[in-house]
């Protein structure tokens, strides 16, 4: 869970990025950073925070030159410490690289280690640093083959952005995981992880880089190479869910419209009696959209979101985001009192934000509250870049949907299907992942990677 953002060939490059990072600050909230490359020095600005935080005008002013790339950070490897902000700038044989990575490597720990037992000294422990150790060693005179050797030894989730003398380079894994776009600026290609980035520069969207696909961009040329094929691309399905803003396109949808689809699915699959349909913001509302245009049903604004909370799962400190929950929404009595009230989100993760919404919508009047999920019970953790819990924090790891729903306090609870979900995105069901909700990782994920604990969890939370 990231946002990362790229421009080449631009006089206003970072400023450029800084917008773009702007437009993907829902990836990331915990850190971010900016590279540029003037022509003979790479110069490099990173802060904890939000984007407009960290980059005020005196800052980028220290950020000159046509080529920057751009990153907001949310931990999934490493710790949320400074020293794993990104970009991470090193100076080797073939000159200086500064690279940031969305994503999550899944064999970076034993490739970490046979580096350092050869003499290797990491400065960060971030998985993304293993890239840059295994091109230092393999330089070569075309960075982007020195780049390529380093791929083919990961595996896992990437689409990465490097800085380089040679030009900005973009690669994105072979099982195309996360999502990575190429725009094209008033002719200089930049390169995001979302469309939304280039919406707010006036960019077009061109494409998406193909899953394995590298390209290096240099001036307003770009030139594309490929990494081994794998038979059958991998996208993380749970960005149509949850993760990507409404507005971008990711792997070929508009967000937006996968998730009306999954909640007019939802409302085929699991209808409920009610009055009102109630989105729980920002999370659930094109869900809801769907659900109440298919049951017919009144769409109320019955929870106001404070906007200036950050996603509340997106804190890494257990203590911030459960005070988060409570301050970030409070319902609206007046249009839930005395209804039976749908309500509707994309997730449950450990169970805890549903709980309390239920409670919160209860307390202000309503009859009957019936939860509706548009995504299938979250039951196994992410490997590949978004912060899941471990197992035994899963709610729906260690109970079923009855004794879930009895946790939450609702009337009823139904989720929606995974044949349900897949068929509201357009392509094959066997080009996505599914493991956070299946368990079927398709990508073997190293043993001594399976037990890491994202972030500490209190052991009351989930009852
Ligand atoms: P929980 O209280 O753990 O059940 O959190 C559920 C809420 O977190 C839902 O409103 C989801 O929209 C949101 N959510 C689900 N997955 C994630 C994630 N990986 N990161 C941040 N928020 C999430």
């Amino acid at each position: 869970m990231c946002g990362i953002f790229g421009i080449e060939g631009h006089e206003d490059a970072a400023n450029l990025a800084y917008l773009g990072l702007y437009a993907l600050q829902h990836r990331g909230q915990e850190s971010a950073g900016l590279v540029s490359w003037d022509g003979s020095t790479v110069h490099v600005e990173r802060g904890m925070g939000q984007v407009a935080d960290i980059f005020k005008e005196k800052v980028l002013s220290r950020l000159p030159g046509n080529r920057a790339i751009g990153h907001t950070r949310y931990s999934t490897s490493g710790t949320s410490a400074m020293a794993n902000a990104q970009p991470i700038v090193v100076k080797t044989s073939m000159g200086p690289l500064g690279i940031i990575h969305n994503g999550n490597l899944v064999n970076d720990r034993a490739i970490r280690q046979e580096l350092e037992q050869e003499g290797s000294i990491f400065q960060t422990t971030s998985d993304t640093e293993v890239i840059l150790h295994l091109m230092a060693r393999n330089p070569r005179e075309e960075i982007v083959e020195s780049l390529m050797v380093a791929l083919e030894r990961v595996e896992g989730a990437y689409s990465l952005l490097l800085v380089t003398e040679q030009g900005l380079i973009a690669a994105r894994d072979p099982h195309g995981f996360r999502p990575l776009m190429i725009g094209d600026c008033q002719g200089s290609p930049c390169f995001a992880s979302e469309s939304c980035a280039f919406d707010l520069l006036g960019a077009r969207l061109v494409r998406e880089l193909k899953p394995g696909e590298v390209v290096v961009a240099r001036g307003s040329v770009m030139e594309s190479f490929r990494l081994p094929r794998v038979p059958e691309p991998t996208r993380c399905v749970f960005e149509q869910v949850y993760f990507a803003r409404p507005d971008s396109e990711v792997f070929g949808d508009p967000v937006s419209e996968s998730r009306l689809a999954m909640g007019m699915a939802l409302a085929r699959e699991s209808p409920a009696e009610a009055d009102i349909v109630v989105p729980v913001p920002d999370s659930g509302l094109f869900a809801a959209l769907g659900f109440s245009r298919e049951a017919d049903l009144p769409l109320e604004f019955g929870l106001i979101r404070n906007h200036y909370v950050g996603r509340t799962f997106i804190e890494p400190k257990q203590s911030i985001r459960n005070f988060g929950v409570k301050i970030k929404l409070n319902p609206v009595r007046g249009l839930i009192e005395g209804r039976r009230v749908v309500l509707i989100d994309d997730s449950i993760v450990r169970g805890t934000t549903s709980r309390k919404i239920v409670g919160m919508v209860r307390e202000a009047g309503a009859k009957e509250v019936h939860m509706r999920i548009s995504s299938p019970p979250t039951a196994y953790p992410c490997h590949y870049g978004i912060n899941t819990p471990t197992r035994d924090h899963l709610i729906a790891a260690q109970h079923d949907v009855e004794e879930i729903r009895r946790h939450i306090g609702a009337e009823s609870l139904e989720y929606l299907s995974l044949p349900g979900l897949l068929g509201c995105v357009s392509g094959a069901p066997e080009s996505y992942c599914t493991a956070c909700w299946s368990g079927e990782y398709r990508v073997a994920v190293g043993k001594d990677q399976c037990q890491q604990e994202l972030f500490p969890i209190r052991t009351e939370e989930v009852e």
